[in-house]
């Protein structure tokens, strides 16, 4: 998330000089990265930041995903859940997860319930 945090940071940066006044692509990239910082911050706050490298990228579903939300409304999270997030979610392994192949291959996410992995996350609770 790191890199596209820097990168909306000098697009923004560039459209207010060149747009002192105002331009709609500058107002939607200064929503875009107004969310991004704040899904970061909220993040940040968690018992699984630890696990996620400073410059690890987060899934671009991230604010959309079922499972991961779930995660936010979960007070301790396993050792496997943590793991989850900082391999699947912000980690090396994003492309791998069965929640995006399943979007991709129905066109529709899986039930809230299946984990990056693949299983219901439930018996990890
Ligand atoms: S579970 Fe999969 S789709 Fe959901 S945020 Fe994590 S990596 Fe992205």
């Amino acid at each position: 998330m790191s890199e596209l945090v820097q990168s909306l940071e000098k697009s923004v940066e560039f459209l207010r000089g060149r747009y002192p006044d105002g331009n709609p692509l500058l107002t939607c990239l200064e929503t875009q990265l107004n969310n991004l910082k704040a899904k970061k911050a909220r993040i940040a706050e968690k018992s699984y930041a630890e696990h996620i490298p400073e410059a690890s990228t987060c899934c671009q579903r991230l604010e959309e995903c079922a499972f991961f939300e779930d995660m936010q409304h979960i007070d301790e999270l396993s050792d496997v859940l943590k793991d989850f997030i900082s391999v699947y979610c912000c980690g090396p392994a994003t492309e791998s997860c069965s929640r995006l192949k399943h979007l991709k291959e129905h066109g529709t996410p899986p039930s809230e319930k299946i984990s990056p992995a693949g299983d219901d996350y439930s018996k990890y609770l």
